[in-house]
């Protein structure tokens, strides 16, 4: 039986890159013998990408475009793309070209052996700025350190994955999405491939920094309630210490004769700090009861079934 592929990637202002996209994944995908369909997300362009994509679709019946009605992001152009495409088996990737087609042919013999995800790791190209390399360890550092989903420190968003984790992801109706930490977290036998990231064919980058840090805390609260927590637990130790310190403060009024008033301003005031800081831990974790609710991820997925 011949398996479709699906590729799809989104595309935010990539006007004068498309087309080169459009070319090389045909001339890449074409040979693997697969029915095909190249399925692009137009996030919101402000330049001319939807009509240059469209002009290609005209020509090539496989292609198939969608255009969002604004630029909702990357994360939900890709979930529209996702849930439109048809594959068997689908590769999403940037449509910049910094995500090297030449890799999909050994990504599909890896989903031939029977892997469902196919994911890969980005080694950075000298070009890279130090500034850049150093933010995104940081993040991936705090990241892992705070989820219980870990991601490896160079993952990117190019990847394969067959049409049953595309419908658990699609089925996720999260709004806050954040890819690679909900692909960690469905799971699956996966296989990692590397590559070097390379310069972008054309156009330049959507991401500044303002974006990049909204992202990161958006992805860090939706993977970790332990933020959440942190007043609790600082509660408790300044209780702790608190209590150590009492100790010497009633021996400091008994045989130095403190100014009057100190002690207990002192008691009072640090007392109702701890209790403050505890109270707000434990709103902290009714919260977060409420934030794991709405999310509505579901409770469990099935890998396979036998007699059933
Ligand atoms: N992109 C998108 N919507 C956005 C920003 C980016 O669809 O709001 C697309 C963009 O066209 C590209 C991919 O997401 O295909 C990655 O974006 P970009 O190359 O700007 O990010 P970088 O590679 O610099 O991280
Ligand atoms: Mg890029």
């Amino acid at each position: 039986m011949n398996q479709m592929l699906s590729i799809v990637s989104p595309m935010h202002n990539e006007e004068h890159g498309i087309l080169e996209f459009i070319s090389e994944i045909k001339r890449i995908v074409s040979p693997l013998g697969h029915d095909f369909e190249i399925v692009l997300v137009d996030d919101g362009s402000k330049d001319k990408t939807y009509e240059v994509a469209k002009s290609a679709a005209k020509d090539d019946k496989r292609i198939k475009l969608l255009k969002l009605s604004r630029n909702f992001g990357k994360e939900a152009a890709l979930l529209a793309g996702l849930t439109y495409s048809q594959g068997d088996l689908i590769v999403m990737l940037d449509s910049d070209l910094q995500h090297p087609p030449e890799l999909i042919p050994s990504m599909v013999a890896k989903f031939q052996e029977g892997i469902e995800v196919v994911k890969t790791i980005r080694t950075y190209t000298e070009k890279q700025s130090l500034q850049s390399t150093l933010a995104s360890k940081m993040f991936y550092y705090i990241f892992n350190k705070l989820s219980y989903v870990p991601i490896h420190s160079g993952a990117t968003d190019y990847l394969l994955i067959s049409k049953r984790v595309k419908e658990v992801f699609c089925s996720m109706g999260e709004y806050d999405r954040f890819n690679r930490g909900l692909f960690s977290w469905i799971g699956f036998e996966s296989f990692t491939f590397e590559y070097v990231a390379k310069e972008r064919f054309a156009g330049e980058t959507s991401f500044n920094l303002r974006l990049l840090i909204r992202l990161a805390l958006s992805s860090i609260t939706s993977f970790s309630g332990k933020p959440l927590r942190i007043s609790f637990y600082v509660g408790l130790c300044t209780l702790g210490v608190l209590f150590l310190y009492l100790l010497y403060v009633v021996y400091d009024f008994f045989h130095h004769g403190t100014i009057r008033g100190w002690s207990s301003l002192f008691f009072s005031i640090t007392m109702l700090g701890s209790v403050q800081l505890i109270s707000i831990g434990v709103l902290g974790e009714y919260i977060y009861r409420i934030y794991n609710e709405v999310k509505r991820r579901p409770h469990y997925i099935v890998d396979e079934k036998s007699n059933l």
